[in-house]
């Protein structure tokens, strides 16, 4: 009997007990290859020694200590680590413990500042169709997952939807490249100057869109276009890099990739890696000098926003993704990654696309590949997926998108940055087993 309301409380779950490595093993000693991070979290693997002890150095120094008394060493260290590194002009961070809080402090940063400058009628924020921002109430208001938000909606501020960058399922047929994104950046125009450009206060959009479509990166030049937009009429671009960023893209911000920086760009996931709940919102200059010469007070705060622990951990991870070059091992077991599932699934009858960068990696599964048309979702083929791999071992992060009108199965991949050639073959053969087997019946 459990006393937890889980989230699918019908549901009986195995009892992780110990990490090791990319591994997690359970009360009955069997072992799962976390070949998703859980959710694109555990980006370094399991009872890393150097997180592990970091926490422990820390906590016995100074475990907490209220950020309206003082700052800590581990905050401020973190903080320069990541502004060092970070798309031009992002020069300051407000932590906080995950990626639904950075969500709402970006969102109230981007309205803070327009009150600050004079142009409060600045209100709307505009994002885009089968996106998931976060559950809590303004992150889920942004968000375009219709299902999740359903329950909700008369609690929600209003918030505006424009497609999203998916060129697998949105691209016309003949549609260039090109073509498409001036197409998706009219659409983001027009959207601006129907709701009146000077009430229009953010764009919001995931740089690799991941839960709700499965590792989709951008067409070339999409936010370059976006940027371009964005920036005639004065709108904020605000970057969601929460399960993306901290180097799952073999980059340490995806953004990096599209050439543009936003002015502000949340992370949480891999900052932390798991070890610690820890989230971060990083802040163009422009937004910081409006505030800090305005009212020189930002109107949020949480009880654990800049915890000595989360921070300390989160300086480890980050420096153990330095000092060990983890990013060029995510670049490369990410192409390996793609490589080895294209040749396990070429001319597979129903796997539509593979996809992604880095170690963050798609497989859309559909019933037909010529047409795409996707599985009925009652057969809930993504269900199915998950337990066939648990049962082999392997955790992967399905999803049945029942997003907007469009349904369809993927797999999500996120395994840990430390990850070596065997551990792909090991994931590519327990996921293709459990693919075999999940669609079985369907055959
Ligand atoms: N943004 C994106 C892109 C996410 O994938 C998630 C979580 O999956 C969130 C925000 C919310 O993060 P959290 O679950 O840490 O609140």
């Amino acid at each position: 009997m459990t006393a937890i309301f889980h989230r699918a409380p019908r549901q009986t779950l195995p009892v992780a007990v110990t990490g090791d490595g990319i591994e997690i093993i359970d009360a009955m000693g069997k072992r799962y290859i976390d070949a998703s991070g859980g959710a694109a979290v555990s980006c370094l693997g399991h009872s890393h020694p150097r997180i592990v002890e970091a926490i422990e150095q820390q906590a016995r120094k100074l475990a907490y200590a209220h950020t309206s008394f003082f700052t800590t060493e581990p905050a401020e260290a973190l903080a320069r680590h990541l502004v060092e590194r970070a798309p031009a002009g992002l020069a300051y961070v407000y932590f906080v413990s995950g990626g639904s809080e950075a969500m709402e402090a970006a969102l109230k940063l981007a309205r803070q500042y327009f009150v600050e400058i004079g142009q409060p009628e600045r209100r709307h924020i505009v994002a885009r169709r089968q996106s998931y921002h976060g559950n809590t109430l303004g992150a889920l208001a942004i968000g375009g997952n219709a299902r999740r938000r359903a329950p909700f909606e008369p609690l929600l501020i209003e918030a505006h939807h424009v497609s999203p960058c998916y060129a697998y399922r949105e691209r016309l047929a003949g549609e260039t490249d090109e073509a498409y994104v001036q197409r998706l950046a009219d659409e983001l125009e027009q959207t601006i100057v129907a709701l009146g450009p000077d009430t229009v206060a953010a764009f919001v959009a995931e740089t690799v869109v991941g839960a709700t479509l499965g590792a989709v990166p951008p067409v070339a030049d999409y936010f370059r276009r976006i940027r371009a937009v964005c920036d005639k009429y004065g709108v904020l671009l605000i970057l969601d890099e929460v399960m993306c960023g901290m180097g799952r893209t073999g980059h340490l911000y995806a953004c990096e990739e599209e050439a543009i920086a936003p002015d502000l760009l949340t992370v949480a996931k891999g900052l932390g890696a798991g070890y610690q709940p820890i989230g971060a919102v990083l802040v163009n200059e422009r937004l910081y000098d409006a505030i800090v010469g305005g009212s020189g007070f930002f109107q949020h705060g949480h009880t654990y926003i800049g915890h000595a622990i989360a921070c300390a951990a989160a300086l480890e991870v980050q420096r153990v993704i330095v000092e060990e070059n983890l990013l060029a091992n995510v670049r490369e077991r990410g192409m390996q990654l793609r490589a080895s599932l294209r040749e396990r699934f070429a001319g597979h009858a129903h796997i539509g696309d593979i996809r992604g960068r880095g170690l963050f990696v798609g497989i859309e599964l559909v019933e037909d590949v010529v047409s795409k048309t996707p599985f009925a979702p009652e057969r809930a083929l993504h269900v199915a997926i998950k337990r066939e791999a648990m049962a082999r071992g392997l955790m992967v992060y399905p999803m049945g998108g029942t997003v907007d009108g469009w349904r369809g199965d993927h797999v999500l991949l996120a395994p840990p940055y430390i990850c070596t050639c065997e551990d792909i073959e090991r994931i590519v053969e327990r996921l293709g087993d459990a693919i075999e087997a999940a669609l079985a019946p369907f055959r």
